[in-house]
């Protein structure tokens, strides 16, 4: 960490500046920013990242919470975009160019998936897919032209983990660029960029906004790799807004709060339905039933707040579970003070049969569940009476 202060020390106090004069810091809702002078402006229309010129190029709200997050990622410096696949999307389009290639996971949030295996394409970017639990197939996969290693761990929606010193260091003696999707593990649990990955991105919609109310990405790397990518996503424009950036500031305040008691809770629940004689299986790197358990402990300190079960039974039996649950909300999304939980193969239901989802590997009774902060007590009683 830059300051060498803790982690929760960072999260109130890691984006104080020289010129504060309120504890809470305003909102700096303007696009565009005075210069008093001819040179002045000449200078803030010449300086890469001005904060204070035009806020699609930077804005001082979007420069606080990026500060904070730099810091409990312990990266040089972080940009933020409006939304997580702004973030991944500036960033795998600021690093490749036509004819090179890229090794990323057969597993990865869907929308990093098509990106790379539909519109790079397009562009002349190839993509090789591999099974993210097999460093050697990682090796396997690079060519001559190999630029990114893109991984995501834990990835959804069955856990799995990366081993992402193994990834990490095989591509740096390659040259390669390696980027981390951090968002499942959130940087309280996880710091990629320690672990020899070069660049970190999130979804910060998730577990850094923390309430259901914003759309927002971050990444985090080198002043030098962040230049880069900003240069590339002030063409693309996923501009954040200064309301959101402020909502973000203040959302990263309880971050450790908050997901300490989501790694709890998530734990307990997880033990609870490994438990249950209708669960046939739980998907959580915190158990020790998780088959890469060791690699958790080893590069996470906690093992987060969302997991995933299947249940015994049909697709029709899940679909009657998930409407007998009262408390628990049936959303999309993860991260935030609400636990949610999604019946995966609902989405398909009415386009699949049950056949059909499994030739997928869409698992017809798997349930994913991001854990908030609700009293435990109450989540698992839900989960008990629905399960019957
Ligand atoms: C949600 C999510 C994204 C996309 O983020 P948005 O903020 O919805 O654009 C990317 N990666 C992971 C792992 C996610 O969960």
């Amino acid at each position: 960490m830059k300051n060498n202060k803790h982690f929760d020390t960072e999260l109130i106090h890691g984006d104080i500046c020289d010129q504060d004069f309120c504890v809470n810091p305003p909102i700096f809702y303007s696009a565009t920013f005075k210069a008093t002078s001819e040179e002045m402006f000449a200078e803030m229309a010449s300086t890469v990242r001005h904060q204070q010129f035009y806020t699609r190029y930077g804005n001082p709200t979007h420069e606080r919470a990026a500060k904070i997050i730099a810091a409990i990622e312990g990266g040089e410096t972080a940009l933020l975009t409006s939304s997580g696949m702004g973030a991944i999307s500036s960033t795998i389009l600021a690093l490749v160019s036509q004819g090179d290639h890229v090794v990323a996971q057969t597993n990865h949030y869907m929308g990093t998936y098509k990106l790379l295996s539909d519109m790079l394409l397009r562009f002349g970017v190839e993509s090789t897919f591999v099974d993210q639990t097999d460093v050697e197939a990682f090796r396997k996969a690079v060519k001559s032209n190999t630029k990114l290693m893109m991984v995501e761990t834990p990835s959804n929606p069955t856990m799995t983990l990366t081993d992402l010193v193994k990834v990490a260091d095989f591509a740096k003696q390659k040259g390669i660029v390696t980027v981390c999707d951090n968002t499942f593990a959130s940087p309280v649990n996880q710091n990629p960029l320690s672990l020899g990955i070069d660049v970190v991105v999130h979804s910060a919609t998730k577990f850094l906004g923390g309430h259901h109310d914003i759309t927002a990405g971050a990444i985090i790397s080198s002043q030098k790799i962040i230049e880069k990518i900003w240069f590339t996503s002030v063409m693309l424009g996923p501009t954040l807004s200064p309301m959101d950036a402020w909502l973000l500031l203040r959302g990263l305040r309880t971050l450790s709060l908050r997901v300490e008691r989501q790694n709890q809770n998530a734990l307990k629940v997880a033990k609870f339905l490994e438990g249950h004689g209708r669960v046939e299986k739980v998907f959580y790197p915190g158990l020790e039933s998780h088959p890469q358990h060791a690699l958790a402990k080893k590069q996470m300190r906690g093992f987060g707040g969302v997991l995933s079960f299947i249940l015994k039974g049909s697709y029709k039996e899940t679909a009657e579970f998930a409407k007998r649950l009262k408390m628990l909300t049936n959303a999309v999304s993860l991260g935030g003070v609400d636990t949610l939980f999604v019946h995966a193969a609902a989405m398909w239901a009415g386009t699949m049969s049950e056949e059909q989802m499994k030739r997928s590997n869409i698992h017809p009774t798997l349930i994913r569940v991001s854990l908030g902060l609700e009293n435990c007590d109450d989540i698992i009683a839900d989960i008990n009476q629905a399960l019957g």
